[in-house]
């Protein structure tokens, strides 16, 4: 059953103009519910998502997930690439498959943070658990990829553990100094801090025995030599010493993945929306041009003039909405502008912490989705 209001509605929202949508067979207001979310005054409506293959087998249309269909209509485009942050369009995906992603991309991506510090001396104000927590929240600059995970009964070697020292103190007579991530610096032998306080013996081919056991130094591997690992920002403070005061410390980082802990979480944050459609649904000149530019925060809409001192609102940048609602506030704009989300066109934003770039991150992401599919696959054949 459709309301008088929604076939006015569907009757002026061109549903076919644009290019991502297939064409169908069916009517335009059910068209409309397939492939457009609509945002009300009160609430968006047409939210779920129509997957069933029978759902309009009534009107003799099959709605069934091809693969050659998706083939066709998938696509996705680079909107923006930066060092840490990247924002692309994905097209002709379901929701739960850009959801995938982008939870594969929060939880399931390994990097290598910092799990075990070990503390020599911490007179600072900021307790031992606190300054261990801080520490494993700073993002490392270094590809996990080439290193293994660790398991509580490995021992930590170079192939699975960094090491980081951190020696800061505050003289005496001197004013407060701030305890930055700079400030720690990469060991690529290991740990320095002997496991125990036995002295060794006199021969001389026998060496202290420490917290790790790295059979070669990091730096003389090819992959390391030209690319130190460090802390990927320099600025992070950790901690104030005041005069006196002094931290000493080690500490080991190892490789884990976000759903362990968000520290091994290789993106601040990924997220998507749905791309914007925001249409006029009659012409608006003159003031009530001029108010509808007033009423958007983002600057969507734009004035042209249309000769004779006249003027008219375009839709300029429909991208940038919101969808904040403003301008179908009151007096019926509703009547006069329309806005849409396009169900299966998805704006995904990654923003990396630094350790990988983001497009490669993303690439990760979907080998990961690949594995679970495979394994699937291979559990049920
Ligand atoms: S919904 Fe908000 S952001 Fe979008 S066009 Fe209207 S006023 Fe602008």
């Amino acid at each position: 059953m459709v309301s008088a209001n929604e076939e006015q509605r569907t009757e002026k929202i061109p549903v076919w103009d644009l290019p991502d949508v297939p064409s169908g067979n069916l009517p335009a207001h059910l068209e409309l519910q397939r492939t457009r979310t609509v945002c009300t005054n009160d609430a968006p409506i047409h939210t779920e998502n129509i997957q069933y293959s029978g759902a309009y087998a009534s009107m003799g249309v099959d709605n069934s997930m091809r693969f050659e269909k998706f083939c066709k209509n998938f696509r996705v485009e680079v909107i923006r690439l930066g060092d840490d942050e990247m924002e692309f369009d994905m097209v002709g995906i379901d929701a739960s498959l850009a959801n995938a992603f982008r939870r594969i991309l929060i939880s399931e991506l390994p990097t290598m943070a910092i799990e075990n510090v070990l503390v020599a001396n911490n007179t600072s104000v900021v307790q031992d658990e606190v300054l261990a927590h801080r520490l494993g929240l700073i993002p490392l600059k270094v590809d996990p990829r080439l290193f293994n995970y660790k398991s509580e009964n490995d021992q930590p070697s170079e192939k699975n553990t960094i090491v980081f020292k951190l020696h800061s103190r505050c003289e005496k007579k001197s004013s407060r100094i701030n305890v930055k991530s700079s400030e720690l610096k990469w060991l690529p032998g290991g740990s320095e801090f002997a496991l125990s306080t036995e002295k060794p013996t006199q021969d001389s081919t026998s060496k202290v025995k420490t917290y790790t056991s790295f059979t070669c130094s990091q730096d003389s591997l090819p992959e390391f030599s030209s690319n130190p690992i460090a802390p990927t920002h320099d600025d992070i403070t950790l901690a104030v010493l005041g005069p006196g005061q002094e931290i000493e410390l080690e500490a080991h980082a190892v490789k884990g993945m976000g759903k362990t802990h968000a520290k091994w979480s290789p993106v601040a944050t990924a997220w998507y929306r749905m791309l914007p459609e925001v249409i006029l649904l009659q012409e608006i000149e003159d003031e009530k041009a001029e108010e509808l530019i007033k009423k958007c925060p983002v600057n969507v809409f734009d004035i042209e003039d249309i000769g004779k001192g006249r003027k008219r609102a375009t839709v300029a940048r429909p991208r940038s909405c919101t969808l904040c609602r403003e301008c179908i506030r009151g007096d019926d704009w509703d009547k006069l502008v329309a806005l849409q989300r396009v169900k299966d066109h998805f704006i995904f934003t990654i923003e990396s912490t630094g350790a990988l770039p983001p497009d490669v991150l993303f690439t990760e992401a979907v080998k990961i989705l690949e594995d679970k599919c495979e394994r699937v696959i291979t559990e049920m054949s």
